[in-house]
């Protein structure tokens, strides 16, 4: 059995952050799946336990040299945005310049691995860095505005006749029994894109799972700031620092003319409120960066969200299970597939992870049949 005979296999999904959206959409474009997605909230919510409507975002690959699998699914979503960013202003991806500076240059260096694919890769001169800034690389990348980037997914699930409903399951056993559609009553498949909520949900308990708390400002400058502004994402790394670890300093424009100005990286703290403090030093440290830029800036909003961070990496995987024996063969023996743990590279790997999950779940379609069959027949024995 492959996805390629012509069977229409039933999806519920849970999760409606940017990876369970990412995966609805990854499955529904191959054709032969119908897709459910059930979650506690949805792309019009906010809330401390629904991480992306928080995030910057940015395309600003951290994985290591030698982590080639991490760069091919950055690099497919990069593709991806960048084709978004030409073609579909709806799904709010722009291109910009991106700047990285370091306060001290790290001994060392290594051209990091995406300077062989982005454009315009290159070290800047020292007279064009900021005060402060001893070593700086720039290149073209993108920014997502996050909101407006999860409507757009949204709708493009809704209009290949996906559905999406808010529910909140406890276990994955729940999620296998929400009734799937009119035509499909029950899911073949379960995919859990939980994020942190993976942490507690049954079945799944993944104690490698820990919050990693990023606060940020949304600003804006003068309208005759902008046009410049709009074209400036940077990161700025004081000494001894790099990503996740000591003082990072980012400015990340959206195309609605709002900037986020982070950020903090505080693992295993769930504090819901902005700090004051925080904030602060966060608007004084861009200021001192760019004053010309942002010495007007006036603050919108102070936000706070829960990275879902995963000791051991991303859980990306497939198999052919049966979940729960003593509830009869069907609908218990199924696909059981995952899709978590993108800790602050959820959007820029947000393409290759569903697209590797789809892969994932279509091999695993192989074995099922033969475990329903076999479970059929233990079943009346
Ligand atoms: C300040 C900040 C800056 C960031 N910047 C970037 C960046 O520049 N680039 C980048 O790539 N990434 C960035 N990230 C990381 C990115 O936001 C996350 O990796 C990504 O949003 C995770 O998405 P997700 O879909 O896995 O999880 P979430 O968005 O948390 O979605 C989880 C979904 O599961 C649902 N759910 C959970 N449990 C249950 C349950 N039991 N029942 C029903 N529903 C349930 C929730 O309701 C929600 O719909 C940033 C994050 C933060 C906080």
């Amino acid at each position: 059995m492959s996805s390629s005979d012509n069977k229409t296999y039933a999806v519920n999904i849970l999760g409606a952050g940017v990876s369970g959206l990412s995966t609805g959409l990854a499955l529904l474009e191959k054709g032969n799946y119908s897709v459910k997605i059930i979650a506690t909230h949805l792309p019009s919510d906010l809330h401390i336990d629904y991480t992306s409507p928080w995030a910057g975002a940015h395309w600003r690959s951290f994985a290591d040299i030698a982590d080639l699998e991490q760069q091919e699914l950055e690099e497919a979503t990069y593709k991806r945005f960048e084709h978004l960013a030409e073609t579909e202003p709806k799904a709010g991806i722009m291109f910009l310049t991106g700047h990285d500076y370091w306060d001290v240059k790290p001994k060392n260096f290594e051209e990091p691995w995406f300077s062989r694919f982005l454009k315009n890769y290159r070290h800047i001169p020292k007279e064009e860095l900021p005060s402060g800034v001893d070593f700086g690389t720039t290149y073209t990348t993108v920014s997502i505005n996050t909101p407006k980037y999860l409507r757009y997914l949204q709708d493009q699930i809704l209009a290949r006749g996906g559905i999406i409903e808010h529910g909140t399951v406890q276990s994955l056993r729940a999620l296998a029994q929400v009734p799937h559609s009119d035509k499909h009553p029950k899911a073949d498949i379960i995919v859990n894109c939980s994020g942190l909520g993976s942490r507690n949900l049954q079945g799944v308990n993944d104690h490698q799972m820990f919050p990693t708390r990023g606060q940020i400002l949304i600003v804006k400058v003068p309208d005759e700031i902008w046009p410049k502004a709009k074209q400036f994402t940077m990161e700025r790394y004081a000494e001894g620092s790099a990503f996740g670890v000591g003082t990072v300093t980012y400015v990340i424009p959206r195309d609605n003319g709002e900037i986020i100005l982070g950020g903090t990286t505080d693992h295993w703290d769930y504090q819901e409120a902005p700090s004051e403090k925080t904030a602060k030093a966060i608007m004084q440290r861009v200021q001192d960066c760019r004053p010309d830029l942002f010495s007007k800036a006036t603050v919108l909003r102070n936000c706070v969200g829960l990275r879902p961070n995963r000791r051991g990496g991303v859980r990306v995987s497939a198999t052919a299970e049966q979940l729960d024996w003593n509830e009869g063969w069907n609908p218990s023996v199924l696909v059981v597939a995952h899709n978590y743990g993108h800790a602050g590279f959820g959007y820029q790997a947000s393409i290759g992870c569903a697209n590797k999950t789809a892969k994932c779940i279509e091999r695993s379609l192989k074995n099922l049949q033969t475990l329903r069959d076999e479970a059929r027949t233990m079943a009346k024995l």
